[in-house]
């Protein structure tokens, strides 16, 4: 099969496209035919080598992908040769004609979705149900501000806390951006360039402040996240590229929590929990992930350059 191989950590060049063997299914795994692979701003860390866990070299980037079962494994219960699916996780690699997985990690996809939609569910769904219900403990009728809300991981806060019943501000840096966030669902739009933004969003709360704030950029914005969030609020800490100074006094006068997360802690049970609302939201049409660009498997080194530039508009996906 092709796959993209990397064999050094660098720029993105180092991601080619080579031959190397079909994997074969062991007891418990699977087989998927890649129709769409989900392209994550950690894959650009990890393959620049600045990630805190490294893969051994050489190896096939990328962790959620969608396509078609080829073939199983002994002991594989759920899923037959033929079934549509999404995996959010791989052992061998995302971008790859074949991808080989542990059964526990393949979901089913609903045939109303596309691939290159199925590609958009694994770290950016399950990262922003982790982030509102395991960690923010999100309620019906609260106010979410989605700090960066036009990308993979934002667009999934919107649509899980509309469905909800939050009250959602979504911010983005373009007006493409924020038209997106506002036909997403979410009831207010600003934009996180302007300099007087948390005038914005307290105004909008009527003074009182937001319950919960998913932040995307914790190194630009959680100074600020500390002096928007109403008594007893939360902040979970998604994305930070880099440090900040923050005044502790802020969270203490508003008895706020900051919470991190990391998806590599998940656990097999909460992945049970994330992954069947993924699927109902699905199925109920509440969650819709939006694609941006479908590009072909050789692009990837263009792929992880424009996944880290400015103007999110949902996701970036590598069709084999
Ligand atoms: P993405 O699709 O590239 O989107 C990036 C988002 O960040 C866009 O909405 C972008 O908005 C926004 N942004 C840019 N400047 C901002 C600012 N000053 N303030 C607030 N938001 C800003 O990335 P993603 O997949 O959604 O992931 C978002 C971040 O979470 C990334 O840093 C990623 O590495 C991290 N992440 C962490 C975990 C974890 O386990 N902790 C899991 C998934 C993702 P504009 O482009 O419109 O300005």
């Amino acid at each position: 099969m092709k796959a993209i191989r990397v064999s050094d950590f660098g720029g993105p060049d180092v991601l080619k496209v080579q031959e190397v063997p079909d994997p074969k299914p062991d007891s418990g795994q699977l087989l998927v035919r890649v129709r769409a692979a989900g392209v994550n701003p950690a894959d650009t860390y990890i393959r620049a080598g600045a990630y805190a866990r490294k893969p051994s070299l050489p190896y096939t980037p990328g962790m959620d992908a969608s396509g078609i079962v080829e073939a199983v494994g002994p002991n594989v219960k759920r899923f037959k040769p033929g079934d549509r699916v999404y995996t959010n996780g791989t052992i061998t690699g995302a971008c790859a004609e074949l991808a080989l997985c542990e059964e526990s990690r393949v979901h089913p996809l609903p045939s109303k979705v596309s691939f290159a939609q199925g590609a958009a569910l694994g770290v950016p769904y399950g990262t922003a149900y982790r982030a509102l219900f395991q960690r923010g403990h999100a309620k019906p009728g609260e106010i979410l501000l989605v700090h960066g809300a036009s990308g993979g991981v934002g667009i999934a806060c919107v649509q899980f806390a509309r469905a909800l019943g939050m009250t959602v501000i979504g911010t983005a840096g373009s007006d493409k951006g924020r038209a997106l966030v506002a036909a997403q669902g979410a009831q207010h739009v600003v934009d996180h360039h302007m300099t007087d933004y948390e005038k914005q969003i307290m105004g909008i709360t009527g003074g009182s402040g937001v319950n919960l704030i998913t932040e995307m950029l914790a190194n630009v914005n959680l100074a600020k996240d500390l002096g928007m969030v109403a008594a007893g609020g939360r902040i979970v800490v998604i994305g930070s590229r880099g440090t900040i100074e923050i005044n502790p006094r802020d969270a203490m006068a508003r008895e706020a929590s900051i919470l991190g997360l990391i998806l590599w802690a998940v656990t097999d049970s909460e992945f049970l929990e994330i992954h069947a609302a993924i699927v109902a939201g699905l199925e109920n049409g509440t969650l819709r992930p939006i694609v941006n660009q479908e590009l072909p498997l050789a692009d990837a080194p263009r792929s992880h350059q424009l996944v880290m530039e400015p103007g999110a508009y949902g996701k970036i996906v590598l069709v084999p």
